[in-house]
């Protein structure tokens, strides 16, 4: 049998399928404690953004950019964000110097269908803010206490993989009441060794996009370079893109890829 016509292995046909869709990714980052902490600057040399964007880079179905604060329009220009199927958000102590025009820009592109994911500090960003429509304040304690994830949705794409918990050594303390809107699925909720609980991770639709907030990633810990962690937020960009029936495609692909 000639070369061409050779039925292609189960595996290729999935890779294949994977790979002619990629999904893009950008991940931004305010990217100030690292270049003023040298605590958070020996976790992540190259940025909070780098350490996010690496694992993702090792996808091949993934197309993945950074973009920070400093540059012209943070790197969310109108170009960039039409680029972009799924957003990635960390920020902390400069959420007032995010341009009211660029989150304007980024919330309409949330509504016509692009993918969210806010990290940890993220939940007083204004994007967060202007997307939750709530105070979105917390009880935060800065803390080494031991976090405990629980995995409330184990049949979810988001939580593919993870087991009952993920457990962090060493990580900042939030805690309830989170002033959010009542999530349209609550996946996580975390432990702290102090007793108190917080809802770690949740989705919520706007317009045609999803939105799925995940709260380990206190800079000071090296909470990003924890595989779980960086499992979750895998999972989180194929869930988060296009339509529920091509992300399911997508996991149950990768899944079979990986056995
Ligand atoms: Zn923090």
């Amino acid at each position: 049998m000639p070369e061409a016509d050779r039925p292609q292995p189960i595996t290729q046909v999935f890779r294949l399928h994977l790979q002619s869709m990629p999904v893009r990714v950008t991940v931004w980052n305010e990217f100030r404690h690292e270049r003023t902490d040298p605590t958070v600057a020996a976790h992540y040399p190259h940025g909070i953004h780098e350490a996010l964007a690496a694992p993702l880079r090792r996808e091949s179905d993934l197309v993945v950019g950074t973009a920070t604060l400093e540059q012209p329009e943070h790197g969310l220009s109108e170009a960039a964000l039409a680029a972009t199927d799924v957003l990635i958000w960390w920020g902390h102590k400069a959420h007032a110097e995010v341009s009211d025009v660029v989150v304007a820009r980024v919330r309409q592109r949330v509504l016509e269908g692009m993918g969210l994911i806010v990290l940890h500090s993220g939940h007083y960003s204004k994007i967060f803010k202007a997307l939750m429509g709530d105070t979105c304040s917390l009880r935060w304690r800065v803390a080494t206490d031991k976090e405990r994830l629980w995995n409330l949705l184990p049949s979810h794409p988001i939580a593919a993989g993870i087991g009952e918990c993920i457990e962090l050594p060493r990580e900042e303390m939030y805690g309830e009441p989170f002033g959010i809107p009542t999530p349209d699925e609550l996946i996580f909720i975390s432990w702290f060794t102090g007793g108190e609980v917080f809802r770690s991770g949740a989705t919520w639709r706007r317009g045609h996009g999803r939105i799925f907030y995940f709260r380990p990633g206190h800079e000071t810990f090296p909470t990003y370079h924890h595989p779980q962690i960086q499992r979750v937020i895998l999972n989180a960009r194929s869930e988060e893109h296009t339509s529920e029936l091509q992300s399911r495609l997508h996991l149950v692909c990768r899944l079979l890829l990986e056995k």
